[in-house]
């Protein structure tokens, strides 16, 4: 299903509320796409509990912080938190009534083999994405939570579902299918859909924009490492491989998750260690990666610990370094040419060690970082790659509300966006 075989909606605002709703969170953001500016952001916490808490902050012009409110009073559900979302952003003069609102971008974690474009959501659209829940039973009910409610406080307002597999969706066969067997696969929808994608798509336009090229002519590697960790190969802006599977637990050492493990590990563990089926669950996306191997899953906290000389911190340093070094070297051979490798998100675009270690000793691949360049502090798109370099690398911050917020545009609004 793409956005041409949804019905569309057409707006007269050019503001966009982004929604990215957690299974007890609900984060969001207020942009006007007329020049890309972030007018307020915020965070619903702990819905459901005693303790929740709601952080407004409304922002300056220029995106420079302005002002902050912060309420702590229980909040029970989602449609409660977007209630109470939505007075807040009235009390400054931007409620969901406004004439300026376009639309709401919804943040949707999977859209499995159907949605390979945002959506403007309508009853099919919901039913899809419930469809789809037993293959993101955390993430896709949450999302839905949110979009309900959002509905439900101004139906008149375009809902459009921007989600992070599509991105991938343009994986060739040979890629996105596992060697198993066929109809097996087929029945329970087994195959790689990766996630991400939103910060996938728009790290590698920005790698190309950097380098004053078309994103139609560049090849990137972009590795995007916070605390869940995934890398993609870009072909001229199209993506042909990516490091997450079924589920965000393939691929690189991420904050808790193991990433690539030979899949008899959850046989030998299940039948030698009599573990269950959940308990291993639990083990490999909670308990494993950085926390597991060392007891700490922030790259800050390992890397003061390394300096320190500590053994334990320093075999995880360079076991996550070692998984970013082979999916670097597999993807370059999955795209014959690359142009640039492109860091990003919280470890991508803050740790030097980790770009300095995932590319040191493939100078016969063109890869390099300046060491200078490499350590300088900036929170801008950035080469780090020493003059002349074969291949750029680039440090890329992210920014996948502002790419929702683009995408959502995009399809409500006659008006192309700025960027
Ligand atoms: P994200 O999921 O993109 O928000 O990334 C969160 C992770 O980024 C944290 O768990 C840290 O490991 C890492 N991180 C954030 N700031 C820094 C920093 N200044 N240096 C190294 N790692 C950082």
């Amino acid at each position: 299903m793409s956005a041409a075989t949804t019905n569309t909606a057409s707006a007269t605002g050019t503001r966009v509320l982004v929604l990215n709703s957690g299974s007890s969170s609900l984060k969001y953001q207020l942009l006007d796409m007329a020049d890309g500016s972030r007018l307020a952001t915020g965070l619903v916490e702990r819905i459901g509990e005693a303790t929740s808490r709601l952080s407004h902050t409304l922002l300056a012009s220029g995106g420079a912080p302005g002002t902050s409110r912060t309420r702590e009073a229980p909040i029970a559900d989602h449609d409660a938190a977007l209630k109470s979302v939505a007075a807040e952003l009235a009390a400054d003069g931007m409620g969901l009534e406004s004439p300026e609102l376009a639309a709401t971008g919804h943040r949707v974690v999977h859209g499995g083999q159907r949605f390979t474009e945002p959506t403007v959501i309508d009853e099919a659209v919901l039913a899809e994405i419930e469809r789809l829940v037993p293959v993101a039973p955390l993430h896709n009910p949450a999302n839905l939570m949110g979009i309900r409610t959002a509905q439900a406080l101004n139906p008149r307002l375009p809902q459009v579902a921007v989600f992070d597999t599509a991105f991938h969706t343009t994986m060739p066969e040979h890629a996105a299918r596992y060697a198993i067997d066929v109809r097996t696969a087929d029945e329970h929808r087994v195959r790689r859909y990766g996630f991400h994608g939103t910060s996938h798509a728009y790290v590698s336009r920005r790698t190309a924009q950097l380098l004053g090229r078309d994103p139609a002519e560049v090849n990137v590697i972009v590795l995007h490492l916070g605390n869940g960790a995934s890398a993609s190969a870009v072909r001229g802006g199209v993506c042909v491989e990516t490091s997450m599977g079924l589920t965000p637990l393939e691929g690189l050492v991420m904050g808790t998750r193991s990433g690539d493990v030979d899949p008899a590990v959850i046989f030998h563990l299940f039948r030698v260690a009599g573990m269950s089926v959940d308990e291993i669950d639990i083990l490999l996306n909670k308990k494993s990666g950085l926390l597991g191997l060392c007891g700490d899953n922030d790259m800050r906290e390992i890397r003061r610990r390394v300096d320190e000389g500590d053994d334990t911190a320093r075999l995880a340093f360079d076991i996550y370094a070692h998984r970013l070094k082979k999916y670097i070297g597999a993807y370059y051979a999955v795209l014959g040419r690359v142009d640039a490798l492109a860091f990003t998100a919280g470890v991508g675009e803050n740790s030097a060690p980790v770009r300095e270690a995932a590319v040191s000793g493939l100078d016969g691949l063109g890869l390099a970082v300046d060491a200078e360049l490499n350590a300088a502090r900036a929170d801008t798109a950035r080469l780090i790659s020493p003059e002349g370099a074969r291949v750029a690398v680039a440090v890329v911050p992210t920014d996948e509300e502002l790419e929702i917020a683009r995408q959502t545009y995009a399809l409500v609004s006659p008006e192309p966006a700025r960027e």
